[in-house]
């Protein structure tokens, strides 16, 4: 039995934990991109990035300035039994969060630009539910900055130009250049549809980066021949992962998503029963 409370607690300490604490695999992604790097202006600059996580971690603050917009991923356990709206429960842990964690109230309306302060709008924090087997709730939070969701692109390819994704993934990356905050990780959805092409690049952020297939890593290898670098000013390291998520699609399409992440690449899941 899973309660309200429980939910609203969990959302709090899940967004503290992703704002404070780097997941290990993005760590020791940075350590060894410092370690592999010789140009001496991106070893300081990712000395500093490094040094930031770890005062970040010790002194429990957000590690940068933009806490980014709440996302979370909610799995359902199909035997799972609530009294309550699960969505309710969330964003008051939202509310919560930004109030205690704090969270830099980023949620504004889209036109007339005026904030409530609270990180809680119109599909805000922004919520993906999935029904899995079981008779848990595994929630996710994934803030996600503006600097590098800016630079993030969305190309629909006709399905004879499978040879232009690669391309199409590395002209994002350059045109990105140093605005993300580099070095990125690079969350790529191929197929299913519009909207899945680009929820597909986001769920691929959310995978270990330690673990990269063959095409992923080749395409690594790519985008950091590009010489972008830490901070964007030239280095080995623009990118520290590529993370591919496929769908299939419509017969006449090739949706190709190119979610672009910075090293500030946050997120924390728990499993609540
Ligand atoms: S892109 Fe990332 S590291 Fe850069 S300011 Fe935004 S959240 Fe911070």
């Amino acid at each position: 039995m899973v309660t309200y409370k429980e939910v609203v607690e969990a959302v709090v300490e899940l967004f503290r934990k992703a704002e404070t604490e780097l997941p290990e695999d993005v760590v020791e992604a940075l350590r060894n991109a410092y370690e592999r790097e010789d140009n001496e202006v991106a070893r300081s600059i990712l000395k500093a990035i490094i040094q930031n996580i770890d005062t970040a971690r010790k002194l429990k603050v957000p590690m940068c300035q933009d806490t980014g917009i709440p996302i979370i991923f909610a799995e359902v356990g199909r035997e799972l039994c609530l009294d309550f709206n699960l969505r309710d429960a969330i964003v008051e842990g939202v509310w919560r969060a930004t109030k205690e964690v704090p969270l830099r109230p980023n949620a504004v309306h889209p036109l007339t630009r005026e904030n409530p302060g609270t990180n809680v709008g119109m599909h805000i924090p922004h919520i993906t539910f999935d029904i899995v087997d079981g008779d848990g709730l595994k929630l996710t939070v994934l803030p996600k900055g503006a600097g590098s969701e800016n630079v993030s692109d969305l190309k629909m390819l006709l399905p004879s130009q499978v040879n232009q994704i690669e391309r199409f993934v590395l002209e994002v990356v350059k045109n990105a250049g140093g605005k993300p905050c580099p070095p990125i990780v690079v969350g790529v959805g191929i197929g299913s549809t519009f909207d899945g092409a680009a929820k597909l690049a986001k769920k691929a952020l959310l995978r270990n980066m330690t673990e990269m297939s063959e095409f992923e890593l080749s395409l690594l290898e790519k985008i950091n021949s590009l010489g972008i670098g830490p901070g964007g000013l030239g280095g080995k390291a623009t990118a520290l992962a590529v993370l591919v998520e496929m769908g299939h699609c419509h017969t006449a399409s090739l949706p190709v998503a190119v979610n672009i992440q910075c090293w500030a690449n946050r997120r924390a899941s728990l499993f609540l029963r």
